[in-house]
């Protein structure tokens, strides 16, 4: 069965990340997309693992090369999705995973109607506040920088086909998954399939 290329978005502090190391942990048919982006690594990423670092020269030649499906700009730094990696991916059978933002996000769904879009979100802004506070590492700045952010992006909210709301962990992660799974036996995904069976019946 062929794999299927999802995007996920979400506001900053929705739980996202978590989200998708638990889903690529616990499910092996899913390859996560390494993004290229202009932003300096944080502590504790990897080069190749979390995104390919690069200087604005070499991004932006990767734009003119036409070696990127989508790119964005996001607080000062270039962010994009290399193709090579998606392209080898899919011809795998994985499904891919995209984790980028809104902007992205739309030229991804325009270039490729079939993706699979879910916006993961806290349940209210009052938790996601609340989280953001808790984890101890933001200043009240960074804190309100990302509220102001979701102000945009919730418009853009109704644009995808499924929210995720990232209640409990755990929950989150299988309905995702779910959501995945029924996704990927939908009838216009198994053309092949019903192909091979339509052939294995002529030949009885
Ligand atoms: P961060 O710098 O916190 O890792 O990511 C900032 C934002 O950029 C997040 O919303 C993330 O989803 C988004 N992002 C990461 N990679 C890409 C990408 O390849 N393209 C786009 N458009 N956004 C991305």
């Amino acid at each position: 069965m062929d794999g299927i290329l999802i995007v996920m978005s979400g506001f900053s502090g929705a739980g996202k990340g978590t989200l998708l190391h638990r889903l690529l942990d616990d499910y092996e048919d899913f390859a996560f997309s390494v993004s290229m982006t202009t932003r300096a690594p944080r502590e504790g990423e990897v080069d190749g693992r979390d995104y390919f670092f690069v200087d604005k020269e070499k991004f932006e030649e990767t734009i003119r090369n036409g070696g990127l499906y989508e790119h964005a700009q996001y607080c000062g730094n270039y962010y994009g999705t290399p193709k090579a990696y998606v392209d080898e991916q899919l011809k795998k059978g994985k499904s891919v995973i995209l984790d980028i933002e809104v902007q992205g996000a739309m030229q991804i769904k325009e270039k490729f109607p079939d993706t699979l879009m879910v916006f993961v979100t806290p349940p209210s802004i009052a938790v996601l506040r609340k989280r953001l506070e808790g984890r101890g590492t933001e200043t009240a700045e960074v804190i309100n920088k990302r509220i102001d952010r979701a102000k945009e992006e919730v418009n853009w909210m109704d644009k995808y086909e499924y929210i995720i709301i990232n209640d409990d962990l755990d929950t989150a992660v299988k309905e995702m998954h779910d959501i995945i799974l029924a996704q990927r036996y939908q009838t216009k995904r198994l053309g092949t399939f019903i192909d091979e069976i339509k052939t294995e019946l002529k030949n009885i």
